[in-house]
């Protein structure tokens, strides 16, 4: 497809009809757009009542809140923050809070239908949602990003609860926001629900309620998944190389992971620059370099390179886990892998997707791959409930259990529709959805 011609894959043609039915205006670059298209192909081919396809086109609910807050020189700053609940028919509202300067109500209500469909394929009891402040972390001092996170919380207020919206960290934030939330919202907490009321939040620092095994969790559940997927296409996880692009949580976790089961790391790229060495990169060392400089660049035992010879690079497993739409055609035409592993929430877009698949390259979707960290989170709320504390090899089991469950339903799924692995994990979340609504019925 010519990168000018309108788009007319089921995909396209399935949101835009959809679209014009609510009056909505689209634009097919828009990522909710062609996230909610993907969606839509697999409730099309399932062929699932038309109401069903309605309610997961909308989020519930849109909360934009704005935080005036004051800086450490005396000046003052209005901060603006989302929360986008996309659906709660499973249980309580669950996903990321997100800091960044350029975060758009848009890409919030992506990440949210994906936590929705993400929490249906591994059958979580939550629903969907996100949340995002437009701040630079990395431009504010540690008393600024702890005033505006608990003049967030304040804000968000009854929107979130242990039993209604559970917020976690995301890109730019970590279990230092998730402690400072917490609190906040203890503190606003009647006097009987205090003792469950850190679960508002997971991700939590191992000494305030987290769970063990919450930080490596992405990566972990994304090393299962492959675990669960490699025999199949006849890759050996030991024999192999890898590309990665972000080395935050789940960049980082997921070359150490690697690296521990032979995988060699080629090149990597983040927001300071891309670095490769043939002969393998050492993920430990780079994880501390990355700790102490805030990026990959500069990193001795690697040479720095553009990113057109990164993504140009031949590696088996290429892996994105940094921001939305990073793997764009004309990167795709650059690339030379067997596998794409998506780290991050809706990396690829549906134009390099549908490259990739004609070359025969395999698509392994995010709501599948990046499920580890949802899933573990669930294993904290439940433990700050329960008020117990799980060890780290229970963690494991569970997570790797639940992981390796929702790699064969896809593979089940793509056997029975004869379709790709993004259109089938979307079906397999799309059909426990709508049997939850047959049996509770849409009130009144
Ligand atoms: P993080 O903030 O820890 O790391 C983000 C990484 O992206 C950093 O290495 C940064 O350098 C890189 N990056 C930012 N801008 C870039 C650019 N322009 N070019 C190249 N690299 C860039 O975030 P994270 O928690 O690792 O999240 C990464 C992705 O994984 C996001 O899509 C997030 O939604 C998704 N995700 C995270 C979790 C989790 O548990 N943290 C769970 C599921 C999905």
């Amino acid at each position: 497809m010519h990168r000018m011609e309108p788009c007319n894959t089921p995909a396209c043609q399935s949101a835009r009809e959809i679209f014009h039915e609510l009056e909505e205006i689209y634009d097919e670059h828009n990522l909710y757009f062609q996230t909610i298209g993907s969606v839509l192909e697999a409730a099309n081919i399932l062929d699932v009542p038309h109401r069903l396809k309605l309610i997961l086109t909308q989020p519930k609910n849109e909360i934009m809140v704005h935080c005036p807050v004051e800086m450490d020189d005396g000046s003052w700053q209005l901060f603006k923050g989302y929360r986008v609940q996309h659906n709660n028919v499973l249980g309580p509202y669950k996903g990321g809070i997100r800091y960044h300067p350029e975060v758009k109500l848009d890409e919030v209500k992506t990440l949210a239908l994906l936590m929705t469909m993400k929490c249906a394929l591994a059958r979580l009891p939550f629903g969907g949602a996100k949340g995002a402040l437009r701040i630079d972390p990395r431009a504010v001092s540690k008393d600024e990003l702890m005033r505006v996170t608990r003049r967030l919380t304040s804000a968000l207020g009854d929107n979130i609860g242990p039993d209604y919206d559970i917020p976690a960290p995301d890109v730019g934030t970590n279990a230092q926001v998730m402690a400072w939330m917490a609190d906040t919202y203890i503190n606003f907490a009647e006097s009987s629900s205090k003792v469950t009321a850190r679960g508002v939040v997971t991700g939590k620092p191992l000494e305030f309620g987290g769970s063990v095994g919450r930080e490596k969790a992405t990566g972990q559940g994304l090393v299962y998944v492959l675990d669960a997927l490699l025999p199949g296409m006849n890759i050996e996880l030991d024999k192999v190389s890898c590309s990665l692009i972000g080395y935050g949580n789940v960049g980082s976790w997921t070359a150490r992971l690697l690296q521990q089961r032979g995988t060699t790391l080629k090149a990597v790229m983040d927001h300071t620059g891309a670095i490769l060495n043939e002969a393998g990169i050492d993920a430990e060392a780079l994880a501390e370099h990355v700790k102490t400089t805030g990026g990959v660049h500069g990193f001795a035992d690697a040479t720095a390179i553009n990113n057109e010879t990164f993504y140009s690079t031949p590696v088996d497993l290429f892996i994105p886990a940094a921001l939305e739409q990073m793997v764009d055609l004309e990167h795709a035409e650059r690339m030379q892998c067997k596998v794409l592993v998506e780290g991050a929430n809706a990396p690829t877009t549906p134009r390099a997707e549908r490259y990739l698949l004609e070359k025969g390259v395999e698509v392994l979707p995010a709501i599948l791959c990046n499920a580890g960290g949802v899933t573990v989170s669930y294993f904290e709320w439940k433990q700050n409930r329960q008020s117990e504390t799980w060890d780290e090899e229970l963690v494991d089991e569970r997570l790797k259990k639940i992981m390796t469950r929702s790699a064969e339903r896809v593979l089940k799924m793509s056997k029975r529709l004869n379709c790709n692995m993004r259109i089938a994990s979307y079906a397999s979340a799309i059909e426990h959805i709508d049997k939850v609504y047959e049996l509770r019925g849409v009130f009144p």
